[in-house]
């Protein structure tokens, strides 16, 4: 059985305060619906606050990015190490608004995955397709493309601590979600890839997330599809009842 995750990616949103606020609020909303793992992925200034507000509760705390070195002359950077000791799970890598503004590339991205499980963190790796790369057919070899490139030299006994978020670009933040069927299918490219690269049992343990304007009205739908994994939501986990209701899908 594959492991559901529903994952919230806060982006640039929350302070320290809010985000012991919120958490408060959203840990009883969703107490004892276990089954999926439910993390928030903060800004790396939030997570003090929110590692202390999870303690006690079912909500896992992740990153939404980690520096490939261990240590050095990086300024700015936020190393595997400093997130794990930070109580930090989960870390969010190669989002598709690191890969536009940032200078992400398949490379860096798998650098930044190995060194995450290298220090044990669970890495929740992005991948996705623009509008245009759909249009002009490249979808499956796109994705198949960037999912071995993130996922070289991994070791397959790490793969347990890998979670793929299928994420088309033309579906972040902008409220157009892909069809259940579009997503499927991504996944499925996706799942297709890992078995390439890993083996069968590799790519039907793997828990593999749609993320694109999931929010309460579309997750169940989505999430009835078999190869969606749960999902990795930005707007909509920033709303205790919204991601609540996520959950709840995840959970029916
Ligand atoms: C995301 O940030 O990964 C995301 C999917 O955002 P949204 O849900 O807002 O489209």
């Amino acid at each position: 059985m594959r492991r559901t995750v529903i994952a919230g990616n806060w982006k640039m949103n929350m302070t320290p305060k809010k985000t012991a606020e919120f958490i408060k609020a959203l840990a009883p909303m969703v107490a004892g619906k276990d089954k999926c793992d439910i993390v928030l992925c903060v800004p790396a200034i939030d997570i003090p606050a929110a590692v202390e507000a999870a303690k006690g509760t079912n909500i896992k705390i992740g990153a939404e990015n980690v520096h490939f070195k261990a240590s050095g002359a990086y300024t700015g950077e936020i190393s595997a190490e400093m997130l794990v000791e930070a109580g930090v799970e989960y870390v969010v890598i190669g989002h598709s608004e690191r890969r536009q503004y940032f200078g992400e590339t398949d490379k860096t991205v798998n650098l930044r995955t190995l060194a995450a499980l290298e220090a044990g963190l669970k890495a929740i790796v992005c991948v996705g397709e623009t509008l245009e790369e759909r249009e002009l057919g490249y979808t499956e070899t796109l994705l198949k493309y960037q999912t071995k490139m993130a996922l070289t030299n991994v070791k397959a006994e790490q793969l347990k601590n890998v979670i793929v978020a299928y994420e088309p670009v033309w579906a972040i933040g902008t409220g157009v979600t892909a069809t259940a069927e579009q997503a499927d299918e991504g996944n499925g490219f996706v799942r297709a890839a890992i078995a390439e690269a890993f083996g069968n049992d590799a790519a039907e343990s793997i828990t593999v997330q749609y993320g694109g304007s999931m929010n309460d009205g579309n997750a169940a739908e989505l999430l009835s599809k078999v190869n969606v994994d749960g999902g990795l939501i930005g707007g909509a986990s920033l709303k205790t009842d919204k991601f609540t209701a996520i959950v709840d899908a995840a959970n029916a």
